[in-house]
């Protein structure tokens, strides 16, 4: 049994934050919301009034937070009384600078930290079938692999501090920009006049097949489970989207890599969260396509 301090338990850190209590982990929780620490003293999990006592005498610290300002704040305070040599796990999707900054100055307090964040959504947080993308020392990533198998199904070391972020940018700019791709490609064949079904059953087994369009397509009636069958509610919100696209943008510029697409499909979902469907699920972009009329030329 492992003693671990868990700060963030919103969507995705409650249900990872369960399945360790449910592996026999003693799981010190804080969350700033007071209905989600309800729900943890509920599900057994242990509240502690502030982020001082979730963390002190943890052997492993683990944050789930929105962004990279959220992680700095929580775990840069001074006073924390952080456990000697005490394992610091960021699963948090957040920038590279701010990553880079929480390695910096958790390491030069003498912790080990691993920057861990995941795909898979709250359905692979709950089932445990998460995947983890790991940035830290292969003697870091060996210590953490216990831990990280009961919240996750595929645990790849990435490299060193910093790679796992990298990699989660990378994913992610790569699925905002092809559930895109699919939307257009969607709802151009339905104004050709195919049947979407018949253009899924095609296009599945085609050139255009991924991840985007067989296994999370965004017309209802195409994938059961996905979420434009449920009104596009639950899922990976539009808004976490835009977040993670803006921090490719950023990646992008400060390597000087081209990423014009990546920019392109963060500009379309800027639009679709003003236009206040942030909360609906990334694949509702869809609608964004669907609400223009045929061109008059
Ligand atoms: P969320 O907004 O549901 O949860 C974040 C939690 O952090 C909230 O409960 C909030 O109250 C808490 N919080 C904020 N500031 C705090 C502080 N100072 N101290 C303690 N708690 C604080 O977000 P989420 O969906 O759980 O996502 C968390 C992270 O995981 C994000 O970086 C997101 O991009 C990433 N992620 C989300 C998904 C998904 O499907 N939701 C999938 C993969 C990765």
């Amino acid at each position: 049994m492992t003693a671990i301090g868990f700060i963030g338990l919103g969507n995705m850190g409650f249900p990872m934050a369960c399945r360790l209590k449910e592996a026999g982990h003693e799981v010190r929780c804080f969350d700033v919301n007071t209905g989600s620490m309800e729900r943890a003293h509920d599900a057994g999990l242990q509240p502690r009034a502030s982020v001082q006592e979730a963390v002190a005498g943890a052997e492993v610290v683990i944050t789930m937070l929105p962004s990279g300002r959220h992680v700095l704040e929580v775990l840069g305070a001074e006073a924390l009384p952080f456990a000697p040599g005490a394992f610091v796990i960021d699963c948090s999707t957040i920038d590279v600078e701010s990553c880079a900054a929480f390695h910096a100055t958790l390491g030069e307090r003498g912790l080990v930290t691993l920057d861990a964040p995941v795909s898979g959504g709250v359905g692979g947080a709950a089932a445990g079938t998460l995947t983890f993308m790991v940035g830290g020392t292969e003697a870091a990533f060996a210590r953490a692999l216990e831990l990280l198998r009961v919240m996750g199904k595929n645990i790849i070391h990435a490299g060193a501090p910093g790679a796992g972020q990298a990699a989660k940018i990378c994913n992610n700019m790569l699925a905002g920009i092809s559930m895109l791709a699919v939307s257009e490609a969607l709802h151009l064949a339905k104004r050709l006049g195919l049947d979407p079904k018949k253009f899924f059953e095609i296009a599945s087994t085609s050139s255009g097949q991924c991840w985007a369009l067989t296994s999370y397509a965004p017309e209802p009636g195409l994938v059961p489970a996905a979420p434009a069958n449920r009104g596009y509610e639950g899922g990976f919100a539009s808004e976490l989207m835009l977040k993670d696209l803006r921090l490719a943008e950023q990646a992008a510029v400060a390597s000087h890599s081209p990423a014009l697409l990546g920019a392109a499909a963060a500009s379309v979902y800027a639009m679709h969260c003003a236009a206040g469907k942030g909360r609906l699920d990334f694949s509702s972009i869809i609608q964004m396509l669907g609400a223009a009329q045929p061109a008059r030329i």
